[in-house]
């Protein structure tokens, strides 16, 4: 299998190595030399950034590969009036051994460089000028050869916009230098601002250094607005960079700044309609990448790339105290600090409302944790107090039964001990029948004792000390306690006890009670019936659980009572209040047992409880 895979692989890529010799690929074409002629310096705004788009759109759109040649003017020296030097020569050299595809000259000094000297400059290479303002084209010739992309700067229309969002301008300071080009600007600006003179006055600082120029938009009068134009070289003929010239006029202006083009948008100008450099970058890119595409530039007719939708940058607007209401309709405010609330409303919301519910419901359960912690607390105290009274009340109603319990071994003590003294005086004394009277005495009283003690331990507090307990022996004693009681109500006793159920972890006292109450409630159940007999069984449940059982031959309870009769305040007798059976179910169950009633098979209710046994020991017939 694996040799035969092997043989196949082998022969894929004979076949594939075959193939490509039959068929060689196409060949890559060639890229398209592109001579990108700069006014100014290329990290000069706003041309870098035009420049930036549009090598990025070029190379998107172009369908050959573009090789970007760079060259830029220093235009602080070049004349309007054109004068050929060293680039001439420098581009020439660049380009010795074939012509460029596509000349682009960007912005005016570049597109007059270019257009002078056409007939010197790769005749016969394509010529694309851009990013001129439509004014500085007004008398170009442009050959078969050429197109032209102009701007429309419409600075009028920038001195419209500072009068409609700021309408108390009184004056507007204009920042220009005092280069050629900006001359030419300046002659301009004042024929398109001249419209505007009965209403502003316009403070042209062409002829001030830049530190003057500084000085004064330091110094504005109220009410007054900054044209910023260009300053490329001051009136001292000190060049300057546009971004650092523009950031202290912000820093140091008393007043908006406000321009034509959106390259120093959001480095501190107002906003309004400006150029778009990304409108001349894509448009230029468009028109280069069709002419290298082998249309005819003379056949591309291009509308000059006009203002674009005004756009306002919020922190100028806010630090300016310009209301919005006075923007432009169409308007776009951009740089909005919207601020934490404002920008994450929502999740502000949800989070607080995520917190407070999640707040409410802690507080909630630790509120109703506390609830049922004291409600347990009251409840485990009231069930203790009830079980508390319940015994002193049944101790009461026994107290003739326990005081006939007492009285007896005490008339028996008293009668031995006048025998004992009899037997003892007689001569010579019977010591033997003293002996035995005596004996009979200790056992008299320690019974007698051992019952004090089970009522008093019944009658006090703190019932719950556990032991390991014979439950036979609990209820003997409990029995003892009331044999007067059952003698009176001609009740017979039938035992059962299991001499081998071990004993039980428990508190005496508490068990004792619970008998009590079932063998109370029994001799109670059993008042109007006969033959009354009282059953009291113990065995081993399972393997770990002593049980009780007490059975009556009364009347027995109703199956839907079977539940209903361990909840306090149950009750069906006349002067019962139906807490013993619930004090019965707390006691048993606090110590891990449970109790529960079952029909007699004859006739009555047979009450049973169960209890873990104690682990240590085994019964051994006392506690
Ligand atoms: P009380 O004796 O005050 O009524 P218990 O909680 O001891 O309170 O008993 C609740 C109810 O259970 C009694 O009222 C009675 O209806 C029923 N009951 C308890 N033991 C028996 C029994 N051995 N036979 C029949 N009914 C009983």
């Amino acid at each position: 299998m694996a040799c035969g895979r092997f043989v196949g692989v082998a022969a894929a890529i004979a076949l594939s190595a075959l193939t490509s010799l039959a068929c060689p690929a196409a060949p890559a074409p060639e890229p398209r030399r592109v001579l990108l002629l700069h006014s100014f310096g290329p990290q000069f705004a706003p041309w870098s950034m035009i420049s930036a788009g549009l090598r990025e759109q070029l190379n998107e759109r172009s369908p050959y590969p573009i090789d970007l040649y760079e060259a830029s003017l220093q235009t602080e020296r070049f004349s309007l009036s054109g004068k050929p030097g060293p680039l001439l020569e420098y581009v020439s050299a660049m380009f010795s051994d074939r012509d460029p595809n596509l000349i682009i000259a960007m912005g005016a000094p570049a597109a007059r460089f270019a257009l002078l000297n056409r007939s010197r400059m790769f005749p016969s290479a394509p010529l694309l000028v851009t990013g001129a303002d439509e004014r500085t084209l007004r008398d170009a010739v442009l050959t078969a050869k050429d197109t032209a992309i102009a701007v429309a700067i419409e600075p009028e229309k920038q001195i419209e916009s500072i009068l409609q969002v700021l309408p108390e301008t009184t004056t507007i300071a204009v920042v220009i230098g005092d280069s050629p080009l900006e001359r030419f600007w300046v002659d301009e600006l004042r024929l398109a601002f001249a419209r505007f003179n009965d209403r502003v006055t316009f403070d042209w600082l062409n002829k001030l250094s830049f530190d003057e120029m500084i000085a004064r938009v330091a110094n504005l009068p109220p009410r007054s607005a900054i044209y910023y134009a260009t300053i490329r070289m001051d009136a001292r003929g000190v060049p300057h960079e546009e971004d650092r010239a523009l950031m202290r006029l912000h820093e140091l202006g008393t007043a908006p700044i406000f321009t034509y083009i959106d390259s120093y948008f959001g480095q501190g100008v107002v906003g309004g309609p400006m150029l778009s450099t990304q409108d001349v970058a894509d448009r230029s890119a468009i028109v280069a990448a069709r002419i290298l595409g082998g249309e005819a530039p003379d056949t591309i007719k291009s509308p000059a790339i006009g203002l674009a939708q005004p756009t306002f940058d919020w922190r100028e607007l806010s630090r300016w105290n310009i209301p919005e209401a006075n923007l432009p309709k169409d308007s776009l405010v951009l740089f909005r600090a919207s601020g934490l609330w404002a920008e994450y409303r929502a999740q502000v919301i949800a989070v607080f409302a995520a917190m407070l519910t999640q707040g409410a419901l802690i507080g909630w359960l630790i509120f109703e944790h506390r609830r049922r912690h004291l409600a347990e607390v009251r409840s485990r105290n009231s069930m203790a107090q009830l079980a508390q009274m319940n015994r002193v009340s049944t101790v009461g109603e026994l107290s003739a039964s326990i005081a006939h319990e007492i009285n007896q071994p005490l008339t028996g003590i008293t009668t031995r001990a006048s025998a004992a003294l009899r037997w003892l005086s007689r001569d010579p004394p019977e010591f033997q029948k003293a002996r035995d009277a005596l004996s009979q005495i200790v056992a008299a009283s320690s019974r007698t004792s051992e019952i004090v003690t089970s009522i008093r331990a019944m009658v006090g507090k703190a019932p719950d000390e556990r032991a390991d307990v014979d439950l036979n022996r609990i209820i003997t004693t409990v029995l003892e306690i009331m044999r007067i009681e059952l003698q009176r109500n001609e009740i017979d006793v039938a035992l059962a006890l299991d001499a081998t159920l071990r004993k039980v972890r428990c508190s005496r006292v508490q068990i004792e009670q619970v008998v009590l109450n079932l063998i109370i409630n029994a001799v109670e159940a059993m008042q109007s019936t006969r033959p009354r007999v009282l059953r009291i069984s113990t065995a081993t449940s399972g393997s770990d659980m002593a049980r009780v059982s007490i059975e009556d031959s009364g009347p027995g309870i109703e199956p839907s009572h079977a539940d209903q009769v361990f909840k306090a305040l149950f009750t069906t007798k006349p002067g019962g209040i139906g807490i013993g059976l619930a004090i019965c179910r707390s006691i048993v169950e606090g110590h891990g047992g449970r109790i529960w009633v079952s029909p007699a098979a004859h006739r009555g209710a047979v009450f049973h409880f169960e209890l873990p046994l104690s682990a240590a020991q085994k019964s051994s017939g006392g506690t």
